[in-house]
C-alpha cells in the first residue's frame, strides 16, 4: 500500500497506464487501484507489470498487466481489445511511457569543452536522436489513438500525459529529449482542442527531478555522491530538493478526476519543487 494524499473515488473507471513497469507509472497505477480503479498496467517490460498486477490482485484490488510496445499500432490495438475484454471501456489514459537515451546523450554540456574521443553535438546519430522522438511523441499519440476511441463513444474521459522540466527551458546534453517533451506539452494543448466536443480532457503534468533507472547516472557517480549535475539541479531548486514518485499522485488523481478537474484541460502542471519558478538569482 502506498499513502495516497487525496481521496478520490475512481470505482469501476477503466484506467490504462502505459510504461507502469517504470518507478512513475508503477506508482499511479498503484494509486489508481488504491482508489478503486479497474488498472490496465501496459509496458515492453511484461515481467514489471505482470508482477504489478499480482501485487495488487493479492491486495484485493483490480489490475491486469499487458505486454504493449507504445511505438507498434497493430500491438497496441490487439491490447486496446484484451483490455475492452477483461476490464471495459477505456475511461482514463495515462502516457507514461518515455524516458532520454544515451544515443541522444552528449558527453559535454558546451561545445567549448568538448573532448577529443567524447560524443560531442556533432557526434549524435540520427538513429539516436530518432528514437528518443519516437518513444516519446509517438509513444503518446498511438496508444491516445489505440484508447481514446473508446472515450470518443462514452462522450466522456480523461488523457494525462507526461512532459517535464526540459519542455519549458532545455536541459544541457539531451537535445531530443528536451524537444520531445516540448512537443509533449504542445500534443498536449493540441489533443485538448481537438476532443473538446468530445467530452473528453486532455492534461499533462511535468514532474520535476526524480532519481529513476534512467537518469541515475546522470545524477550519481558509482560511489553514490553525487554528480556536478545533480549540484547544479539542486541549486537551481528553490527547495534544493528532489520530487518523489509518490508527490506527483495529488496532480495526477486530481487532473484525472472529473469532478474536481472539469474545467481543467489543456494545461501542463509542473511538480517540481519550485524549479520552473526559479531564475537561478
Ligand atoms: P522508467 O524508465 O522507470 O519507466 C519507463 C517505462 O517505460 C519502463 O518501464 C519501460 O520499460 C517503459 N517503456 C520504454 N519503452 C517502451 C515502449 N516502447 N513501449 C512500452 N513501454 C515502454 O522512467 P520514469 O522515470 O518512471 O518515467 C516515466 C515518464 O516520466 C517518462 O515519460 C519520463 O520521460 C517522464 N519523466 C521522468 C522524470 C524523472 O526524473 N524520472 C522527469 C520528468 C518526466
Amino acid at each position: 500500500m502506498i499513502n495516497i494524499p487525496i481521496q478520490i473515488d475512481f470505482k469501476d473507471k477503466v484506467v490504462v497506464v502505459t510504461g507502469a513497469g517504470g518507478v512513475i507509472c508503477g506508482t499511479m497505477a498503484r494509486a489508481f487501484a488504491q482508489c478503486g480503479a479497474k488498472v490496465a498496467a501496459l509496458d515492453l517490460n511484461e515481467e514489471a507489470v505482470k508482477k504489478l498486477a499480482d501485487e495488487l490482485k493479492a491486495e484485493g484490488f483490480i489490475c491486469e498487466g499487458y505486454k504493449a510496445n507504445v511505438l507498434d499500432a497493430d500491438a497496441l490495438e490487439e491490447v486496446h481489445q484484451k483490455v475492452l475484454a477483461d476490464l471495459g471501456k477505456c475511461d482514463i489514459l495515462v502516457n507514461g511511457a518515455g524516458g532520454n537515451n544515451p544515443r541522444a546523450t552528449t558527453d559535454n554540456e558546451y561545445q567549448h569543452e568538448a573532448k577529443e574521443g567524447g560524443k560531442s553535438f556533432f557526434d549524435l546519430g540520427a538513429d539516436g536522436v530518432d528514437f528518443v522522438f519516437k518513444l516519446n511523441f509517438q509513444g503518446t499519440l498511438l496508444p491516445t489513438q489505440a484508447f481514446a476511441k473508446d472515450m470518443v463513444e462514452n462522450k466522456s474521459g480523461c488523457i494525462l500525459n507526461i512532459s517535464s522540466m526540459n519542455a519549458y527551458t532545455p536541459l544541457t546534453k539531451i537535445p531530443a529529449y528536451s524537444a520531445a517533451k516540448a512537443g509533449i506539452s504542445n500534443f498536449t494543448q493540441w489533443l485538448a482542442t481537438h476532443f473538446a466536443g468530445t467530452g473528453i480532457r486532455c492534461n499533462a503534468i511535468a514532474p520535476g527531478f526524480l532519481v529513476s533507472a534512467q537518469n541515475k547516472a546522470l545524477l550519481f557517480n558509482e560511489d553514490g555522491t553525487p554528480t556536478e549535475r545533480s549540484k547544479k539541479i539542486l541549486n537551481s531548486t528553490p527547495t534544493h530538493r528532489f520530487v518523489d514518485a509518490d508527490e506527483l499522485l495529488g496532480a495526477t488523481l486530481f487532473l484525472c478526476d472529473d469532478k474536481s478537474a472539469s474545467a481543467i484541460t489543456g494545461v501542463v502542471l509542473p511538480v517540481d519543487a519550485g524549479f520552473s519558478a526559479y531564475s537561478g538569482v
